[in-house]
């Protein structure tokens, strides 16, 4: 398994680390590294991009992704030279492509909070897509007259940002997750992040550490479908 030094620390840019090998598969040429600070596609999250570098070798990453076995898969190209095994390489990703996914990611959980304080407790989220290009959670259940509160939700979230909520993540035990009704692989534990006074959520996403950093929400367009609200959103 790779270790996911992302799960730890947002805000780490660059690590010094081993690769491990590459390979070959559809998509294209994958390195894998002993740890990593790329956080993988997944969860309605985009990848980071961003280099791994040795002093004669520079490989541009342009997409993440987490296989079933737990190994990040780095794709990508080299721009000069190859890595060999055991290698020692610095790896470094765009910061500010991953601060702006960090805090529109984390602004679809403030909604979620919004929401909740709204005593919207029908509305169950189940899907949330946090590109910046047209982000958007789902909830199942109904939301009538939903154009009357486009603006309501929008001032909640707003006031949740001003409130400076502390933002954490921790893992909970199988068993402490299963009393909260939150999922983890058969024996393991969950990770979990916490809007101090809300409801703690399982997520492996990044979040940024409190409310104030996603900065000013916009509440897009309400969408009610098949028994499903969506609520676009935007961050400024
Ligand atoms: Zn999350």
């Amino acid at each position: 398994m790779t270790k996911l030094i992302y799960l730890s620390d947002t805000y780490l840019a660059n690590l010094n680390t081993k690769f491990k090998h590459e390979l070959i598969d559809d998509i294209g040429i994958a390195l894998l590294i002993d740890q990593t600070i790329f956080y993988p596609q997944g969860g309605g999250q985009p990848s980071d991009v961003g280099y791994i570098k040795s002093e004669n070798t520079t490989f541009k990453v342009t997409s993440v992704r987490l296989n079933e076995l737990g190994l990040v898969l780095h794709y990508g190209e080299y721009i000069e030279g190859e890595f060999t095994e055991g290698e020692q390489v610095n790896l470094s990703i765009d910061f500010d492509k991953r601060i702006l996914n960090a805090r529109v990611h984390s602004a679809g959980h403030l909604l979620d909070c919004a929401v909740s304080s709204l005593k919207l407790a029908h509305l169950k989220p189940t899907k949330g897509f946090h590109f910046p290009e047209g982000p958007y959670v789902e909830y199942a259940g109904i939301l009538e007259n939903k154009n009357d509160w486009i603006d309501t939700i929008q001032e909640k979230i707003n006031d949740l940002v001003k409130e400076n909520i502390q933002i954490s993540n921790y893992s909970l035990s199988f068993d402490e997750a299963a009393q909260k009704n939150i999922w983890a692989p058969p024996g393991k534990s969950a990770r979990v992040v916490d809007f101090e006074g809300f409801e703690v959520c399982g997520c492996g996403g990044t979040h940024v550490m409190s409310s104030s950093e996603i900065g000013v929400v916009n509440i897009r367009k309400i969408k009610v479908k098949k028994g499903v609200t969506r609520i676009a959103y935007s961050i400024k």
